[in-house]
């Protein structure tokens, strides 16, 4: 747990500081697999750091089960962290790397060595003990740093863009990997990205950071359904945004586009009150219809225009312009059953559609 944690650091380009983290608040359950998810620089890295205790916090505190761990060394905390760059010693065997910790803390040879058997088997590396760190590939590098960061059992593994060196099928792979052996030893994971798509496909429960705050917890389907504002929506995910007005009375509205048409809206129990505002549209939640046939029951109708097709396979990305307003548009692309229908080219008129929710 953090509770309104502030560390600032002095601004290496000269004057004044930088708050790498704002009173971040946050409560991470035992057990799951956490994502700390932002651009680069907004303080990720420093989150972690603190929980490692490699950190001070200038105010605030950082609890683990419960007690305040302020003033104990990292050696001392029961945390792991998994660099990006694995360092592991170069010197000694994959083996001796993932038995380092244990020594240290004085676990018996014939035990620790048991031990990192058993972590190697767990990251699927049982027969390369012997070898040294630069004889493996890059992605089995990854998996000894995993194996000697959970040999000793830690309560917490903080892992920092751990996948970020791998390319990119490998980093697919490695993200079920990863799944799979924090469900089997139930420590939990706090995993640092600044990539989307994977804090969504590994974690249970995803803090979504921005200039050191913390702008939304939840679960991934909260996030990218739900966005508590206009930075999550656009950084999780594509989303359409429409400029203009908002006339809400009660729970649906009107919103009027700058060209003056209206669109009807449902509005969620964040939206705001009458006023200028803006609308967003996940491009997977249009539809698109040529422009002489129906659309079925009420919500969104927007005539439109075709103006750019991009073929990617699972499906159809489609660039439309309708009055004022420009949409991206995602169609599945769902084999024969589509017909005509389905396909458009550049120039075609058709109807976006879409129902309204909060
Ligand atoms: P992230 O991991 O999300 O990329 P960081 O936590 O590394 O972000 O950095 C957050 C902010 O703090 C950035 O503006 C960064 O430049 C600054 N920062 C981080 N560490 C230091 C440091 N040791 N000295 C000065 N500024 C730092
Ligand atoms: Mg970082």
């Amino acid at each position: 747990e953090l509770r309104e944690v502030t560390k600032a650091y002095a601004d290496p380009r000269g004057a004044g500081t930088v708050r790498a983290m704002d009173a971040v608040s946050l409560r991470i359950d035992e057990g799951g697999f956490f994502a700390l998810l932002g651009p680069s620089g907004c303080g990720k890295t420093t989150t972690l750091r603190s929980i490692a205790g490699f950190e001070q916090p200038d105010s605030g505190a950082v609890l683990i089960r419960g007690r305040p761990v302020q003033g104990i060394p990292p050696f001392h905390r029961p945390v792991n962290t998994v660099f990006q760059d694995y360092a592991l010693f170069p010197h000694m065997s994959v083996l001796q790397n993932v038995m380092f910790g244990l020594k240290m803390a004085k676990v018996p040879a014939r035990e620790a060595r048991r031990r990192a058997e058993e972590a190697l088997e767990l990251v699927h590396l049982p027969h390369v003990g012997a070898r040294r760190p630069s004889q493996l590939s890059g992605g089995q590098r990854q998996r000894v740093a995993l194996a000697r960061a959970l040999v000793n059992r830690p309560a917490v593994l903080l892992l920092d863009e751990p996948l970020g060196a791998l390319d990119l099928k490998l980093r697919k792979a490695m993200q079920f990997e990863l799944k799979r052996m924090q469900q089997q030893v139930g420590i939990t994971f706090v995993f640092v990205t600044h990539d989307q798509e994977e804090a969504m496909a590994m974690a249970d429960h995803i803090a979504v950071m921005d200039r050191g705050r913390v702008l939304q917890v939840g679960t991934p389907a909260e996030i990218y359904e739900h966005p508590v504002n206009r930075f999550v929506a656009d950084f999780i995910g594509e989303t359409n945004f429409l400029e203009g007005t908002l006339e809400a009375s009660g729970p649906v509205g009107h919103f009027r586009l700058a060209d003056g048409r209206t669109l009807p809206v449902v509005l969620g129990a964040a939206a705001p009150t009458s006023g200028p505002a803006t609308l967003a549209v996940r491009p997977e939640r249009i539809r698109l219809t040529r422009a002489t046939h129906g659309t079925g029951a009420g919500g969104v109708r927007l005539a439109a225009r075709v103006t750019e097709v991009h073929y990617l396979g699972t499906d159809t990305r489609y660039h439309l312009v309708s009055g004022s307003a420009t949409l991206s548009v995602r169609q599945p692309n769902t084999g024969g059953q589509l017909g005509a229908e389905g396909r458009f080219a550049p120039g075609d008129e058709v109807v976006a559609w879409w129902q309204p929710d909060g």
